[in-house]
């Protein structure tokens, strides 16, 4: 049997690999996209059973940088350290995507999946992320995360953790590798303008009314715009459908890139649409609680449908 995934993100080569280890013949459509160098994400501790059971924990692990708390203030005025806002298993590793996928792919053409660059061939699994096509549930407010990568020169000893901090109407976050620091504001897409100059009128802005630790350089940059959706996929008929492409998290959950990579284990056994709505359903409940802690103002924040 051939298995042929579109995407080749974390979830669609998690997915090629997992079916080239049960002996299918397993094909990765993509088009071996890169991420610009500073697209730095935490790859929280729940990945580590995906990562083992796929044979990459020992690549990923040697090449990323263990992330060791986060700091936040997000309901209150104090700062805490803690081992993670909304992850049990606390903080795992720092990944740059610049390098985290093109190693995913590598190792899953080493499991012997065939990667091609081809746009029209029947599917059989979709995993082209959260632009994939389809009706979606919505699992919380619709945002967008505006971020900019300084020398981590800039990042003032903060390398290895991520910082929280609330703002009105949105929230900073920081976080740092060995070369980059990278910082990023999200807030509800509707508070955000269209065009690029305008864009960077309100990244200078909040800029400057912007937490104590957030550098001075960070005002001078022109942030890149990233939508930030929680939507669970309503289709459960033609392709299993993976990662962003099934449900997409809030990024405060730092879950992402586990649900890809454990979705794409899941995704051809039996029980995964059930495993699929449970954890839309604990996420939707989650984020609604820490949105209600901080005080966000319930007309931005309340879910579109
Ligand atoms: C600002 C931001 C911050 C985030 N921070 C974190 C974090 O700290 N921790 C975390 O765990 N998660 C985080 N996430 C979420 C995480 O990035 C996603 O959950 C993860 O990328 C999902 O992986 P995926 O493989 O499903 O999709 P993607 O990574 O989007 O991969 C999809 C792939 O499919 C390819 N593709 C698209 N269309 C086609 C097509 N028609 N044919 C062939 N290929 C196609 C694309 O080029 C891409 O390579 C963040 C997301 C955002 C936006």
């Amino acid at each position: 049997m051939t298995v042929i995934v579109r995407g080749d993100g974390p979830a669609g080569a998690s997915a090629a690999a997992a079916a080239a280890r049960q002996g299918l013949d397993a094909v990765l459509l993509g088009h071996g996209r890169v991420a610009p160098p500073g697209t730095l994400e935490v790859l929280d501790a729940r990945a580590t059973s995906a990562l083992l059971a796929l044979g990459w924990y020992d690549a990923v692990v040697s090449r990323a940088l263990p992330c060791h708390a986060v700091v936040v203030r997000w309901d209150g005025d104090d700062y805490l350290q803690r081992t993670s806002l909304l992850t049990p298993g606390g903080l795992g590793w720092i990944v740059d995507r610049a390098w985290f996928d093109p190693l995913v792919r590598a190792r899953a053409e080493a499991d012997g999946v065939r990667q091609v660059d081809a746009a029209d061939a029947p599917v059989t699994i979709l995993a082209a992320g959260k632009h994939s096509p389809g009706e979606r549930r919505s699992l919380g407010p619709d945002l967008v995360t505006l971020t900019a990568a300084l020398p981590t020169g800039a990042g003032r000893g903060l390398r290895g953790r991520l910082v929280v901090e609330a703002v009105e109407g949105g929230w900073w976050s920081a976080v740092a590798d060995e070369a980059t620091y990278a910082v990023s504001l999200t807030l509800p897409r509707a508070s955000a303008p269209r065009g690029t100059s305008a864009l960077r009128a309100l990244w200078q802005q909040a800029s400057r009314q912007g937490p104590a630790w957030l550098p001075h350089e960070a005002e001078r940059l022109m942030p890149r715009a990233r939508p930030v959706r929680s939507q669970l996929s309503r289709s459960t008929d033609g392709p299993r459908r993976v990662g962003d492409a099934a449900l997409s998290v809030d990024p405060l959950s730092g879950h992402g890139l586990t649900l890809a990579l454990e979705g794409g284990l899941r995704c051809l056994a039996d029980g995964y649409q059930q495993w699929l709505v449970q954890q839309a359903d604990q996420h939707a409940a989650a984020g609604e609680a820490l949105y209600a802690q901080a005080g966000f103002d319930h007309s931005l924040w309340t879910p579109l449908t």
